[in-house]
Order: C-alpha cells, then structure tokens, then sequence
C-alpha cells in the first residue's frame, strides 16, 4: 500500500531503521538537520528534501525519529513543517518514532486529522498518525529487531504493519493516539527501577562478601531473576557482550534514561499519580548525568551510583 516512504530523523536510531526501509524496497526520502548524516544517504544515491514540508510531499508515508518532543512538535507543526498548508494530496499515513510525552503525541495527532486530503484512498479520508516508539536500541535498529508499541487508529497499525515488520519483528498494538508512547515510558520506568534494584543488591551484595557473579546465580534461579540480571548484567565481566563488560560504552545513554524518567514523572503528575520510585530513579539518573556520565549506559548506575568510581 505504501511505495515511497518520508524518513525524519537520521541519528543514531533513524540512520538504521532507514537503511532496513531501503533494503526491504521502499523507496526512501530523507531529511535531517545534520548536514552530515544526510551526505551519508545522498552519496548511496538515497534522495534528501530540504524541509520536513517537501518530505510529505513526496511520501505516502512518513516516519520521524527525532530527539525529544520539542522536535517532533517543530518537525510536525513548525513553519515549513509536515503539515504546513491546509490539504494536501499525501501522505495519508505519519508515524512518529520518538521517544515522547503522550500528551504531546495526542496533540500531534489531533493535528493530523484536522487535516483534509484532496482524494480519497481506500480508507484514508483523512491523514492518520500513529505513535509508535520503540524498545530494543541501536543493535536492535540495525538487525531489524526492534520491537513497536503502537497508539492510535487499529487499522491503520494493521495498514503500517509490512513497515515496521522491516524494521523490527514485534508490533503491539497498545490502544488509541497516545498509548504507544504511554506504553513505552511505562517500560523504561519499570527497566530503570529493575536496573537499579539488581545494581543496588549485587552492590550490597559484594559489600557483604559475596561474588557478584554468584548472587547473580542465585538471582537468576530464584525470584530476583530479572531482565537486568540475566540479559544485561550491570557489573562488569559477569556477563560478556554487555555495556557492562565494555566500560559501560554504547547502549542506552544514562541521558536518555533520565529524559525518558522526565517524561513519566511529567505523565505521573499530570494525572496525579504518586511514583516515588520515579523521583528517586530520576535523582540517580540526574546525578550520573551531572557527574560527568550521560553517555555512559545506563547500567552505570552499579559503578558510579553505588561505588562513585570515576572513569
Ligand atoms: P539521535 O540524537 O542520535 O538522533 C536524532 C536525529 O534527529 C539527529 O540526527 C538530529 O540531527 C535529528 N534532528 C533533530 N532535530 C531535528 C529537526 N528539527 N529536523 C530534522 N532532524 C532533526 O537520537 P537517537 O538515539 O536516534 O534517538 C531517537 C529517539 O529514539 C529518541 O526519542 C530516543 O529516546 C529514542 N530511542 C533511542 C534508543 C537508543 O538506544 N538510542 C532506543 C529506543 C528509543
């Protein structure tokens, strides 16, 4: 249904997911405000539009993944934006990848379907936005396994699914706009609050005598038995192949994890949920920030937060 696809977004993330879009056949036009990251697209002969406003003209379909939600608000509603204008022969269908607040999602959406398209297609009277952030990283991204939570139309989830099954190999399909993003801030906080409870007992655990790499034996055959213990160990050399056994290189950025834990506390208060783990996860993912460790992945925590080792 969908030929030609719009890409918002190429960093770390977006570059990948982009290239898995070209391999699978669309054909993909790009736009970012890195010069740089669009020569990388451009010089394997990849088409790039200079403003978000051309990229829609030339898609059925456009996908962002961009920073945080200011941007997405910029790209989506800004002069020169997606949806710059009143009508608009395409694209019928925008999906928005970032990691992002879901009443900014809703707002984005809402905006979307205010507007008219100048022919009908199928059942695309109107455009239609999906949220469909994503779990899995940067390997994930280029293996093409990440996995979509999506928010917004269920048909229209259905009509994107050839998408992203190119770029991941799960989509869930969460509820309407907004529920995708909700899903995914719900999964970060509970990785976040995981991750620090195993650093915090295999922390206390050493302090106590106990090899990290035994109390992580124990955990993982009893009931601690966890993500963060058996995938992605946070002390150094129990598992291989893990940020972790790197010097906490690559991964998920400590920064993005306390972006992400601003995100649920802004949700949290909002609906006036108490989330104290929130707050406190936050604190610790703030005070690595601010200590010099935002690039770092977030399982630092264990060295930094407990032992406060330097680099
Ligand atoms: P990134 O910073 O590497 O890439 C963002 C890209 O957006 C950059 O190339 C930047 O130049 C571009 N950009 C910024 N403003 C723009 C604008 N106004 N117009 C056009 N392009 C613009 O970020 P990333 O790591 O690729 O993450 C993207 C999103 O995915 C974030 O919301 C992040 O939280 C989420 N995410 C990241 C990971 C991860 O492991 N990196 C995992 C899951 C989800």
């Amino acid at each position: 249904q969908f030929e030609s696809v719009g890409f918002i977004g190429l960093g770390n993330m977006g570059s990948r997911m982009a290239n898995n879009l070209i391999k699978a056949g669309y054909k993909v036009v790009v736009h970012d405000v890195n010069c740089n990251v669009i020569k990388m697209f451009t010089d394997k002969g990849v088409p790039a539009k200079q403003t978000p406003f051309e990229v829609a003209e030339a898609s059925d379909v456009v996908i962002t993944m961009l920073p945080s939600s200011s941007h997405v608000l910029d790209v989506y509603t800004g002069p020169n934006g997606l949806l710059d204008g009143e009508s608009r022969l395409r694209p019928h269908l925008f999906i928005d990848s970032s990691t992002i607040d879901p009443e900014t999602s809703r707002k984005v959406s809402a905006a979307v379907s205010n507007f008219l398209l100048k022919e009908k297609k199928g059942f695309w009277e109107k455009p239609v936005m999906l949220d469909a952030p994503v779990s899995g990283g940067v390997l994930a991204a280029e293996a093409g396994t990440l996995t979509f939570m999506v928010g917004g139309s269920e048909d229209a989830c259905l009509a994107a699914k050839p998408l992203f099954l190119s770029m991941g190999k799960n989509t869930i399909y969460c509820g309407g706009a907004g529920t995708g993003s909700a899903a995914k801030i719900c999964n970060n906080l509970a990785m976040a609050v995981s991750m620090l409870g195993v650093s915090e007992a295999l922390a206390l655990g050493q302090s106590l005598g106990i090899e990290a790499d035994t109390l992580t034996k124990v955990f993982n055959s009893s009931s601690a038995r966890c993500w963060s213990s058996d995938s992605y160990n946070p002390v150094p050399g129990v598992m291989e192949g893990v940020p972790a056994s790197m010097d906490y290189a690559g991964g998920f950025a400590s920064k993005l994890m306390a972006k992400d834990l601003s995100l649920v506390a802004a949700s949290a208060k909002a609906v006036g949920l108490k989330c104290p783990l929130t707050s406190q996860a936050l604190e610790i993912y703030t005070k690595l920030c601010k200590d010099g460790h935002e690039m770092k992945d977030f399982s630092c925590a264990f060295r930094h937060y407990y032992f406060g080792k330097d680099e």
